[in-house]
């Protein structure tokens, strides 16, 4: 079988490794790719969202399957866009990848279907807006627009004045163009936070082994909002007793929900809870892999990663046992200095050979090549990691490995994994 998969980042590194092992993968494609990921696929340059070039591609090298990854490519329809050429591909259609590409879709879905979630209004209007927060005058408060927004569209506004600033800036201001047609204001939540990836195909829900995120640039959460620092598995929160209650209260419900609007949701759902005093609450939708969660859970995944693909793509994901091993999992993101704000490129990378020798995943994510070397080429460069026979020994094998990898100005958080929540 001959797969492409869209998108040239971690998750993808992650997914490439795992589809490499599976015996009926002849040959891979990822476009665009990296550095890393041209280890086990051929890279081909072409954007993740021109769905004209990428379709052609596909017909005249014989895919049977394309896998699209990131959210853009998922919320503008490219599956839809393969089907539409009479080609398979795995991922919502554009029907189904609203759930991440607009919360207040999202917001209004689990109202209606009574699936736990934090109280919050939606608003057009920012006088309307601002009248709510003073009204309501809870502090902090959550302001998030609307779309999609690469993570920096949430404000935990801690006063009235930032939620002001906030609502104009995403309504009047349109910091986040259209992304910010709308605003949800919603309550503030506390507790910790779990992401849990689920395979479903709109008939069974299967979820994968939990995960938790380290969203914040620097060490104990400090620092702004980033695309993820780092991640382990399991999370030691997420026991088997709050597995039974997401699945009964919102996994079930959800992939329910969605028929019910008639938007079946075929692929990656990734639920983003939170385990708060009063039950499990959900804080996102993404339609897709985390990243970087897909690299500590797939590495965990004893099945092949294909033949998951296609029972979802058949709808026949209830024929299939999806195992996993009991090992735990760690991932330190090694970013360029500076990141999520300016930094620079082009630095050589050394010693993720001798990483690799002892042991460690290296999943690629900003890198490119140039000649025998590897370059350091986005902002998250990275993603280190370790499997380990609990979360300890995982940690402390993934700061071993990362010990070893060296480029100018780079960036990490020294406690991924760490801090032990309650
Ligand atoms: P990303 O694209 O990075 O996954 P996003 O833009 O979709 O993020 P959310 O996941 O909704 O945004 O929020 C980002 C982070 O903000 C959450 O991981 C959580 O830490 C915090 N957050 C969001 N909503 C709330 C809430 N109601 N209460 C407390 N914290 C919240």
């Amino acid at each position: 079988m001959k797969v492409l998969v869209i998108g040239g980042g971690g998750r993808e590194h992650a997914i490439i490794w795992k589809l490499a092992q599976s015996k009926n993968v002849s040959k891979i494609y990822c476009a665009p790719g990296n550095g890393g990921i041209a280890d086990l696929a051929e890279c081909v340059p072409i954007d993740v969202m021109d769905f004209e070039k990428l379709t052609k591609f596909a017909k005249e090298n014989n895919i049977d399957l394309t896998v699209v990854a990131p959210d853009d490519p998922l919320a503008a329809g490219a599956v839809d866009a393969f089907e539409a050429n009479g080609l398979r591909a795995f991922g919502p259609n554009k029907a189904a990848a609203i759930i991440e590409g607009s919360k207040s879709f999202s917001k209004d879905l689990m109202k209606k279907y009574n699936i736990p979630t934090a109280d919050y209004e939606v608003f057009e209007n920012s006088t309307d807006a601002i009248n709510y927060i003073k009204a309501n005058n809870k502090f902090p408060v959550v302001v998030k627009a609307d779309g999609l927004a690469l993570g920096k569209g949430v404000i935990i506004a801690k006063t009235f004045e930032e939620a002001e600033n906030a609502v104009h800036d995403i309504l009047d201001d349109k910091i986040f163009g259209s992304a910010g047609a709308k605003v949800v204001v919603e309550d503030f939540l506390t507790g910790p936070e779990i992401s849990v990836l689920a395979f479903t195909d709109g008939k069974t829900m299967k979820p994968m082994v939990s995960a938790q995120d380290h969203k914040r640039a620097f060490d104990n959460d400090e620092g702004p909002n980033t695309g993820g620092m780092g991640t382990f598995s399991p999370s030691r929160v997420y026991t088997d007793e709050v597995a039974e209650e997401c699945m009964e209260k919102i996994f079930i419900p959800t992939m329910n929900a969605m028929n019910a609007e008639n938007r079946t949701f075929k692929g990656v759902l990734y639920f983003g809870l939170m385990k708060t005093v009063d039950g499990v609450k959900v804080i996102e939708y993404n339609c897709r892999f985390g990243d970087p969660e897909t690299q500590v859970v797939l590495p965990r995944l004893k099945s092949d990663l294909c033949e998951i693909f296609n029972a979802v793509i058949d709808q026949r994901l209830d024929e299939i046992d999806i195992e996993w091993n009991d090992d735990a999992c760690v991932c330190v993101v090694m970013a360029s200095g500076g990141y999520p704000k300016n930094y620079e490129k082009g630095y050589k990378i050394d010693g993720i050979k001798q990483a690799e020798s002892l042991g460690a995943l290296v999943f690629h994510a900003g890198t490119k090549r140039s000649d025998n070397d590897i370059l350091t080429n986005g902002g998250r460069v990275l993603g280190v990691t370790a499997l380990g026979d609990n979360l300890e020994d995982a940690i402390q094998k993934a700061y071993k490995y990362v010990d070893l990898v060296n480029f100018e100005n780079a960036h990490f958080r020294k406690d991924i994994g760490i801090k032990k929540e309650i």
